[in-house]
């Protein structure tokens, strides 16, 4: 792999990209430009190249109160990059 690639000059600076993000419960997801902080220890970045909204996401998404659910959440953990 060519170690000049356009993803290493992104090493250790924040980044942005697209994602499907929920402002509310149950409101449709808006594909938005959001701003990713560079990689904290034990963290790595990997760029996604498809991800889908599972079983999980969709609980999540219409849940409206709960320890884990805070908003604004974007949705598709199941990725691959
Ligand atoms: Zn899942």
């Amino acid at each position: 792999m060519d170690k000049t690639s356009s993803f290493s000059i992104h090493e250790g600076k924040p980044i942005r990209c697209k994602a499907a993000v929920s402002r509310k419960p149950g409101e449709a997801l808006v594909i938005e430009e959001i701003h990713v902080d560079p990689s904290q220890a034990y963290e790595v970045r990997i760029k996604i190249l498809c991800t889908s909204i599972c079983h999980t996401d969709v609980s999540f998404w219409k849940v409206e109160s709960g320890p884990l659910v805070r908003f604004p959440m974007i949705l598709g953990h199941e990725a691959v990059g």
